[in-house]
């Protein structure tokens, strides 16, 4: 058994190159950007208008000039136009490039129009109402960091520079894998002794939610059955997601067999709650991770969270930041295991405050559904205050 610290830095060492797709611009939500990307012109294009009204030039003001001739309109969408006579006035509309000859813009709320003469009701500084060439970014500047996650803004920025195609981060082929004899499918009736799967289809969604879509398998309690399976699977996937079979029961012989099948064991047994027996191996030849959850499904759960999210992260290169929230009770770890306690976390005075929520073990599914992630908590002789700051792993 090995320290919880230790484990996980040993996990995230085991952290791979997935390589980088090109994939359409609108598919990208949620991936990692892995190029920069630059401004392919200047932001805004043009000395672009930002009131409806109209555009003057301003020493036709300064000169004594009360009443402008509107001579024409540029609306957006428009080639730039000009302004004919000096002491006139083009009505603008917001978007529209600003005329030549003219360097300042009056909004329609100022103005009296009687048909085409144009009075200005409110003092007036040049150059106002203009969004200038250049002035949010100029061209070839980067705006979009390697590393970025993608969301709705920035497809929108891609959008506007006309990045149709992206290079991102490449997702891991992953394979979620459940054992156990007790189990029967979702649609299935299990039988007094059975139960249903629950842990690879959680596993399978909370991929999803990466993108990632994760192949799965049931691989029964015999040595031959796991052999086979995950031989394949180890030739197939960047990375296996295996619960349970890895405690100290008769028929837990995940171990066992990924020795056999020359699989690299980084460690087995960790000194945390829930999640002990967790097995963490590396396949060298197929450049296979393997993390081996027990099956409890908070288990499975809490480490998927605790350990695959950050080496996915790492394999990334997307920087792990620790979130902290404050402890609503005071609790004590007089045990020596690193704990992860199941919380439910809400704003207050500006801060997130964690409250433990009840739950009957790793083996209580249903108190998933009650917390929205985990405090972790290293064992000490003094108790955790209210107020604490502690470190939390969200699971939504
Ligand atoms: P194990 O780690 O194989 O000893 O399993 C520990 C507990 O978790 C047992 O009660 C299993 O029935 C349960 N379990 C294992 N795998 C799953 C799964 N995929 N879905 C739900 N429960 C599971
Ligand atoms: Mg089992």
């Amino acid at each position: 058994m090995i320290p919880f610290k230790e484990a996980y830095d040993k996990v995230l060492s085991y952290s791979m190159n997935l390589g980088v797709e090109k994939v359409n611009l609108m598919n990208s939500s949620g991936r990692i950007l892995a190029e920069d990307i630059k401004a392919d012109r200047d932001f805004p294009p043009f000395n672009r208008v930002t009131k409806d009204g109209i555009a003057i030039s301003y020493a036709a003001l300064a000169n004594g000039v009360t009443k402008f001739r509107m001579e024409g309109i540029a609306s957006a969408g428009m080639p730039q136009q000009c302004l004919k006579d000096e002491n006139a006035c083009l009505e603008v509309m917001t978007g529209a490039v600003l005329p030549l000859k003219t360097d300042t813009v009056i909004m329609y709320e100022h103005l009296t129009i009687e048909d085409e003469w144009v009075v200005i009701n409110k003092a007036v500084t040049q150059g106002q109402n203009i969004h200038y060439q250049g002035s949010d970014t100029s061209q070839g500047t980067v705006i979009l960091k390697k590393g970025h996650v993608i969301g709705p803004a920035e497809i929108g920025v891609m959008a506007s520079v006309g990045a149709d195609k992206i290079n991102v981060q490449a997702l891991p082929r992953v394979c979620t894998i459940s054992t156990g004899d007790e189990l029967v499918n979702v649609n299935e009736t299990p039988e007094p002794h059975q139960i249903r799967k629950s842990n690879s289809i959680t596993l399978q969604v909370a991929l999803s939610k990466l993108g990632i879509v994760a192949s799965a398998l049931h691989l029964k309690d015999d040595k031959t059955t796991i052999r086979k399976g995950l031989e394949n699977a180890l030739q197939e996937n960047d990375v296996l997601l295996l619960s349970g079979g890895v405690s100290m029961g008769k028929f837990d012989f995940i171990p066992e067999v990924m020795d056999v099948l020359g699989v690299e064991k980084v460690f087995h047994r960790v000194a945390q709650r829930p999640g002990k027996p967790f097995w963490f191996g590396f396949h060298e030849d197929h450049n296979t991770a393997i993390f081996s959850f027990p099956g409890n499904p908070v288990s499975t759960f809490a480490n998927y969270h605790i350990y695959f999210l950050p080496w996915l992260k790492t394999s990334w290169n997307v920087p792990i930041q620790n979130t902290f929230v404050r402890l609503v009770e005071e609790l004590q770890i007089n045990l020596p295991l690193t704990r992860f306690i199941q919380v439910r976390t809400r704003w207050k005075d500006g801060a997130l405050h964690a409250t433990p929520v009840s739950e009957n073990g790793s083996g209580d599914l249903t108190s998933l559904v009650k917390s929205d992630g985990f405090i972790c908590l290293e064992p000490r002789k003094a108790i955790y205050k209210v107020g604490e700051l502690v470190i939390f792993v969200p699971t939504r």
